[in-house]
């Protein structure tokens, strides 16, 4: 059986005032983070992944910034796009693995919520694993999150 892979990684800025919106769970949090649309690091990794198996590029090239539809976007709304582009290419998202990185708040209690969103929005099994900077680099320094994933494809038929 032919499968295809893509890769997707993503980081925002921890920042006052924002919601930390992860896999479109809203985790409570003393900050959130920065960007345009809700700035969901986790779902935007994994729509990454999607593009990349599929070969339609980056979530920049579908959903650009400058483009004032996606301000303030719910992520969880473009990884449905992503699905459903992919699926234009006549592939169908099999499984996906993904981490946070991410030093505090605590990820654990929150996990099985973030895996069921994420798995009614891609209608597939997901692995969800979250990570800390041991207190180096951004993550450590609670300066923002980053987030990894990887996405297998299949055909569609
Ligand atoms: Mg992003």
């Amino acid at each position: 059986m032919t499968v295809r892979t893509g890769i997707g990684i993503d980081s925002h800025r921890l920042a006052e005032g924002r919601r930390l919106v992860l896999g479109g769970v809203t985790v409570p949090h003393d900050r959130g983070l920065q960007g345009w649309s809700d700035a969901d690091v986790l779902t935007h990794a994994i729509i990454d992944a999607v593009l990349g198996a599929a070969g339609l590029g980056d979530i920049g090239e579908h959903f650009p910034d400058t483009d004032a539809r996606w301000r303030g976007a719910d992520s969880m709304a473009l990884l449905a796009a992503a699905v459903e582009r992919a699926a234009g290419e006549g592939w169908r998202v099999a499984y996906v693995d993904a981490t946070v990185m991410m030093e505090r708040p605590k990820l654990a209690a929150h996990k099985a919520a973030i895996r069921e969103a994420l798995g009614r929005a891609l209608s597939c099994p997901v692995s969800l694993k979250a990570t800390t900077g041991e207190g180096m680099g951004f993550v450590g320094r609670q300066e923002g999150v980053a987030a990894l994933a990887v996405a297998t494809l299949e055909p569609a038929t």
